[in-house]
């Protein structure tokens, strides 16, 4: 059983189609890199996943489960955003728990999983700052803990690093990748950026206005690209 299903998924805004039945599965575990250009609807399709859009057509399943008729909050998808979306004036404990608290999850418990995340993330020292207090790459942290904290069957990213610089983006490639392993967790993560999808993932899904052009390891992304643009794209000499 796949962890997540895409059956013909389509999506149109305004009687445009911008997604063209898509079929994908995603395994337990996997680091799955959507990337394309601008435009080519990797956001509608992660908004999709998590609940946060309906598809027009087409089946979403998750552990099995048709799910599209089931909300957000009970999908069991934890989005990070590019532009984190902290609250400004909560600290950053409070951000982590924010979320558990509106579910009602036990004080003791909201409390062990922000401390666990915040070590995991070493983000502990830093718990009772407010947002504007935290540099850009601590700021993503705090938005990755607050995904991490509601344990998702599946963590979904968009963009999340394209705000911060050159080099902290590299380091947090590699943070996220580490953090990937130490959770054993099912990760789909989107970006324009070639070199990102290479390094990261485990399966890369290429997409091109609204369709999927290949899926396929770096490796064989590489070495044998479907079409002349999933090789440009992707950089292959051929
Ligand atoms: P990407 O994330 O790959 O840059 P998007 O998924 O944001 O692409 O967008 C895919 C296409 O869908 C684009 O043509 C975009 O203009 C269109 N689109 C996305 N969201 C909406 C919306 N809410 N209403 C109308 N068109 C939209
Ligand atoms: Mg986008």
């Amino acid at each position: 059983m796949s962890t997540l299903e895409l059956r013909s998924v389509e999506k149109s805004f305004d009687h445009t189609k911008v997604i063209h039945g898509v079929n994908l599965e995603v395994k337990q575990g996997e680091f799955v890199v959507f990337v394309g250009p601008s435009g080519c609807g990797k956001s509608t399709l992660l908004r999709m996943i998590a609940g946060l859009d309906e598809p027009s057509a087409g089946d979403l399943l998750i552990e099995g489960q048709r799910v599209n008729d089931i909300g957000a909050a009970d999908r069991g998808c934890a989005m990070v955003f590019q532009s984190y979306a902290l609250y400004p004036h909560m600290t950053v404990y409070d951000n982590m728990a924010f979320g558990l608290e509106n579910a009602r999850v036990p004080r003791p418990e909201i409390e062990r999983k922000v401390q666990e995340a915040a070590t995991l993330l070493q983000l502990a020292p830093l718990l009772q700052r407010k947002p504007t207090q935290l540099s850009g790459g601590q700021r993503q942290r705090v938005a990755i803990g607050r995904a991490i904290v509601r344990n998702p069957k599946i963590f979904l990213f968009d963009e999340p690093l394209s705000n911060l610089d050159a080099e902290l983006r590299v380091s947090m490639r590699g943070e996220l990748r580490e953090l990937h392993q130490r959770l054993s967790a099912t990760m789909i993560y989107v970006t324009h950026d070639q070199v990102e999808a290479m390094t990261m993932a485990d399966k890369i899904v290429v997409l091109r206005a609204g369709r999927i052009e290949q899926v396929g390891t770096p490796q064989a992304l590489y070495d044998t690209p479907d079409n002349v643009f999933v090789a440009g794209f992707i950089g292959s000499p051929r």
